[in-house]
């Protein structure tokens, strides 16, 4: 029987407790990537990606302005600095707004079993597609991730509508 300081054992289970506190950090890590995207006048949305046991091992963010790459969602950004991997089942993804269609699909293409979203009042990402898939999901309504949105959805409603495919023009949307 190891001992539970033993090295080479692996992680327990974290409790629900330290759940909470990794989750808590991970959307932080989410948040500072919006804002650092803010300040480089682009889209602030953020992601982060770990687990209680590994702590955040990839963070990303919206980088549509400032690459010019129209699929470089915060998500798909973040899964792709996590590199080349085989635990993505044991982690967590973090971010700042509902994951829309195309990143919920990474999402579930390698098998992220649990997701923590910002907030969904300023955009609905597709979280029935989680739902049906039994992603475990969690969203915080966080007022800093509400806040961002707001102001940048105030400010850039073109840049913003662009973001989500809206026409020129489309009022109904
Ligand atoms: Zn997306």
């Amino acid at each position: 029987m190891p001992r539970p300081d033993n090295p080479g054992m692996q992680s327990p289970e974290p409790t629900d407790a330290e759940r909470e506190v990794f989750e808590r950090a991970l959307l932080d890590a989410a948040y500072e990537q919006a804002v650092k995207s803010l300040h480089e006048r682009g889209i602030p949305i953020g992601s982060a990606l770990g687990s209680p046991a590994l702590g955040v091992v990839a963070a990303g963010h919206n980088e549509r302005v400032q690459s010019g790459d129209t699929t470089a969602h915060a998500e798909v950004c973040c899964i792709r600095n996590a590199g080349r991997r085989r635990d993505w089942h044991t982690l967590t993804l973090a971010s700042t707004l509902s994951p829309c269609i195309m990143c919920t699909g990474a999402l579930l293409l390698h098998r992220i079993p649990r997701v923590v979203i910002g907030e969904h009042k300023t955009f609905m990402g597709a979280e029935d597609l989680l739902r049906s898939h039994r992603i475990h999901f969690r969203v915080v309504n966080d007022p800093r991730c509400i806040a961002l949105m707001e102001q940048f959805i105030h400010d850039r409603p073109d840049l913003w509508d662009e973001d989500i495919g809206i026409p020129p023009g489309d009022d109904a949307a």
